[in-house]
C-alpha cells in the first residue's frame, strides 16, 4: 500500500498541530496515521486512494456508516441553508428532547451540550450540587472524557491525576474501584458513604476492551447509591442508542440511573453531548436552578437535526436488527477463528460492538470472576477467559495486538480501532461481504 500523501500530510500536521492530530488516539497508527479523504458506506478511502473496511466509524457516532439516510441528509442540508445557529432556542431542540425523554424511561428532562466530556463534567457538577457532597466513585479503566474528575490513576482512595496540569487536590475527590467488584463497591460506601455524591459508570466498559457487567453488578450499584443518598450516573456516551436500541443500555439491564450522560449517536455524526435524568435533578441547572451550565453551541440546530433524524430513522427501520445481526455474525466468526488459531484470545462485544482481546496467559482471576455468570452470554463456553475488569484487559498482549492490527489488518484494507482498548462498531452500511472479508483478514493475520 502506498501512503506517500498521508506521510506528507502528517509531516505538515506535525509542524502545526501537537502530535499532528486533534485527538490523541488518532496518532496511534504506526509509523504514521493515514489521512482520510472520504467515507463511502462501510468504507473509508485515504489520501492515497487506499480503501479500507471501516470498523472505527468515528469511534462511535455513526449508525449509518458514511452515507447518511436521505431524510437525515435532507434535514442537515435544510438546517444549514436556514442559517447554522442563532444563540436563541429552536424547535428542533425541543423535538430532540421529546424523542429522548419518550424512549429512555429514566430521562424526564435533558440538557444538550457539545461533547461527551462536557456532559460528564456537568453531570459531576450537578451530582455534587444536588447531594452537597464532593466525592465521585469511578471504575478503574472507565473513560469519561478529558475531564479533571475522572483523569486519575491509582486505586481506591489512593488516586493521583493521570495528566500533568491537574492539581493533586482534585483527585482527592475521586475514588477508583475495579469494575464488577461488588465487595469493593460495598467497601467504598462503608468507608466514604457520607461523602460520596455519585457513582459514575459506563454500563459496559467500552474504552477498556469491552467488558460486560456480571449479573447483579449494576443492581448492587443502584442499591448502594440509593441506600447512601448518592446518585447513580450511567455514562451512555458509547452505549446510548447503540446497546439496547432506543432504550439504551439502561433499558437492556433494567436499571434506572438518576443521571445519564449521552454523546456520539445522539448527534448523528456532529459534535454533541447531553445530560438527562429526573426533572427535579436536571432542573437544578441554570436558568431553572443554580448549577451553572451554558454553551455557545449547545443544542446546535444542525446537530439536533442530524441526531433526531438518525434516531427517528432507526425507530422506523430495521437498523438495529441489521447491525446486531452482523455484529453476531462477526463475533461468531471471530470466535471460531480464535478457537482454531489462538484459543487464549477473547472475542468481546455485544450487539453492534466487537473487539478481539489478546488475553493470552489470562490471569487466574478470570476464572474466579466467572462464578457470577455473565449477564451477556451466560452460555458462552469460553466465559472463563472473559475479562471482568480493566486489569484483566491490560494483562493482554498489547504488543501482539500492535503487530497484528497496525500491520496485518491495515495492510489488508481493514481499519480497526487504534489501540487494544477502544471498541469497534458495526453500522447499517456494513454488509455480509464486509464481514466475510474481515474474517478472512483476521484468519490470515492471526
Ligand atoms: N464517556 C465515554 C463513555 C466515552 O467513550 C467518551 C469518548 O469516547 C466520552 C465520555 C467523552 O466524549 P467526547 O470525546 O465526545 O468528549
Amino acid at each position: 500500500m502506498n501512503h506517500d500523501r498521508s506521510r506528507d500530510l502528517y509531516d505538515r500536521a506535525l509542524s502545526v498541530m501537537p502530535g499532528g492530530v486533534n485527538s490523541s488516539v488518532r496518532a496511534a497508527i504506526e509509523p504514521y496515521p493515514f489521512f482520510v479523504e472520504r467515507g463511502d458506506g462501510g468504507h473509508v478511502v485515504d489520501a492515497d486512494g487506499n480503501r479500507y473496511i471501516d470498523w472505527v466509524m468515528g469511534l462511535g457516532p455513526l449508525l449509518y456508516g458514511h452515507d447518511l439516510p436521505q431524510p437525515v441528509e435532507s434535514a442537515v442540508q435544510s438546517r444549514v441553508s436556514e442559517g447554522p445557529m442563532f444563540g436563541a432556542p429552536t424547535e428542533i431542540e425541543v423535538e430532540h428532547a421529546e424523542f429522548v425523554t419518550r424512549h429512555v424511561p429514566s430521562v424526564e428532562s435533558i440538557r444538550f451540550v457539545n461533547s461527551g466530556t462536557e456532559a460528564t463534567v456537568s453531570a459531576c457538577r450537578l451530582a455534587r450540587a444536588a447531594t452537597g457532597r464532593d466525592k465521585i466513585v469511578v471504575m478503574q479503566g472507565g473513560y469519561h472524557g478529558a475531564q479533571e474528575t475522572t483523569l486519575v490513576e491509582g486505586e481506591y482512595d489512593d488516586v493521583k491525576p493521570s495528566s500533568p496540569g491537574i492539581p493533586d487536590e482534585f483527585a482527592e475527590h475521586t475514588l477508583a474501584v475495579p469494575f464488577n467488584d461488588e465487595e469493593a463497591a460495598q467497601r467504598v460506601f462503608e468507608d466514604h458513604g457520607e461523602d460520596i455524591a455519585a457513582v459514575l459508570v459506563e454500563p459496559i466498559l467500552a474504552n477498556m476492551g469491552v467488558v460486560h457487567p456480571v449479573k447483579g453488578y449494576h443492581e448492587t450499584l443502584r442499591d448502594l447509591t440509593e441506600d447512601n443518598g448518592a446518585l447513580l450516573i450511567f455514562d451512555e456516551v458509547i452505549t446510548g442508542f447503540r446497546v439496547g436500541g432506543l432504550q439504551c443500555a439502561q433499558g437492556k439491564f433494567g436499571i434506572d440511573p438518576d443521571i445519564t450522560t449521552f454523546g456520539k449517536l445522539i448527534g448523528g455524526g456532529f459534535p454533541v453531548g447531553a445530560i438527562g435524568g429526573r426533572s427535579e435533578l436536571i432542573e437544578q441547572f441554570t436558568p431553572s436552578g443554580e448549577v451553572f451550565q451554558a454553551g455557545t453551541f449547545s443544542g446546535h440546530p444542525v446537530t439536533m437535526a442530524a441526531g433526531l433524524e438518525s434516531l427517528r430513522y432507526a425507530a422506523e427501520h430495521d437498523v438495529y436488527e441489521h447491525i446486531n445481526g452482523l455484529g453476531e455474525q462477526l463475533r461468531t466468526g471471530l470466535q471460531e477463528i480464535v478457537e482454531d488459531q489462538a484459543p487464549e484470545y477473547t472475542v468481546a462485544g455485544t450487539e453492534g460492538i466487537f473487539k478481539v482481546l489478546f488475553t493470552r496467559d489470562a490471569p487466574e482471576t478470570f476464572e474466579n470472576h466467572c462464578e457470577g455468570g455473565c449477564s451477556q452470554r451466560p452460555d458462552c463456553p469460553r466465559f472463563e477467559h472473559c475479562p471482568k475488569n480493566a486489569a484483566d484487559v491490560a494483562a493482554g498482549q498489547t504488543d501482539r495486538w500492535r503487530r497484528v492490527f497496525w500491520g496485518e489488518m491495515k495492510d489488508q484494507g481493514v481499519f480497526l480501532s487504534q489501540n487494544q482498548f477502544e471498541a469497534q462498531f458495526v453500522t447499517y452500511a456494513h454488509t455480509d461481504d464486509d464481514v466475510e472479508e474481515t474474517l478472512e483478514a483476521y484468519k490470515r493475520a492471526l
